[in-house]
């Protein structure tokens, strides 16, 4: 492609809230073949809500509420609000600790107290009853986790992320154009299945810790692949930056924006199909 064809390109697809930072990005797009999302915030909204609370709801909202006063996950969100509504009493932690794709630790009550995915809770056993729930909810694409106190697992709260209006007619568009689409995502593998069946994601990889999705995309070139991440999260910026085009939401952290060779400023995947559309037809190859 010719240079003014480039800037006509770039310029036509900036129109429409598709920012790509120069004409080598615009030609790597129109090669890729696979394109692999990061979950929440990139295909669902980002803003869960909790949904249910299995256990003493007033204790295991309490104690999960003072611990994620201290966090900034999205979930730690969703259970303080839920918190508020409910005028939960919350008691301070001490000692709290973040554990990346897994969950938040500290002391309540003295007592060692913990909320997250069962890798958190990997060495106590869950009750029956709350397993058996679990499983139920995650099958109805709720996210658990798992709250814990004084060594013993005393309940669960359910999250709800519905996926983004926009999400499953981008899925069915980049398939369309014969794209392999891949979901990758530290939640687990129920969830993640119940809602990539929901947008119509052709592949899972779930359970993935937040240091292994860079890892996940080498895999995937060193298997002939080519790849596009799209992603928001701070913890996605080393996979933007290893795909082959990175992607990142105009709603995500700094760093995501400027790992990403393309920012979809509407925060809407449709944003992706536009891509590869300019990118085909400036570079001809429109099969
Ligand atoms: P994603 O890949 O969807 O962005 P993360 O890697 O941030 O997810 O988290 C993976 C899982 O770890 C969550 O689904 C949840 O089970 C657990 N988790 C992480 N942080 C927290 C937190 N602050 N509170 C509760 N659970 C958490
Ligand atoms: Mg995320």
């Amino acid at each position: 492609a010719t240079p003014t064809a480039l800037m006509v390109g770039t310029a036509r697809s900036a129109k429409m809230g598709v920012l790509i930072k120069n004409g080598e990005v615009l030609e790597e797009v129109s090669d890729i073949d696979t394109v692999v999302f990061d979950k929440t915030g990139t295909i669902t909204i980002g803003k869960p809500e909790v949904t249910d609370i299995i256990g003493d709801n007033e204790k295991v909202l309490s104690v999960a509420a003072s611990l994620e006063e201290s966090s900034e996950h999205p979930l730690a969100s969703a259970i303080m609000k839920k918190a508020t509504e409910e005028k939960i009493p919350l008691i301070k932690a001490n000692h709290f600790e973040a554990i990346e794709g897994k969950g938040v630790k500290a002391e309540y009550n003295d007592q060692i107290a913990f909320v997250g995915s069962e890798k958190i809770a990997s060495n106590i056993e869950i009750p029956q009853e709350i397993s058996q729930n679990a499983e139920q909810l995650q099958r109805q694409a709720k996210i658990v986790v798992y709250v814990g106190f004084n060594n013993q697992i005393i309940g669960l709260i359910a999250i709800q992320d519905t996926p983004k209006p926009s999400s499953k007619e981008a899925i069915t568009e980049l398939k369309k154009r014969g794209l392999t689409t891949i979901m990758l995502t530290g939640d687990n593998e129920k969830v993640a299945q119940a809602i990539a069946d929901e947008v119509g994601i052709d592949k899972v990889i779930a359970g993935v810790l937040p240091t292994e999705k860079a890892q996940h995309i080498k895999d995937l070139q060193n298997s002939g692949k080519k790849v596009a991440f799209v992603g928001d999260g701070i913890n996605d910026a080393p996979a933007l930056s290893t795909a082959d085009v990175g992607i990142a939401m105009g709603s995500g952290t700094d760093i995501a924006i400027d790992s990403g060779g393309i920012v979809l400023v509407q925060n809407d995947l449709r944003g992706v199909v536009r891509a590869l559309d300019i990118s085909k037809k400036t570079f001809n190859r429109i099969k």
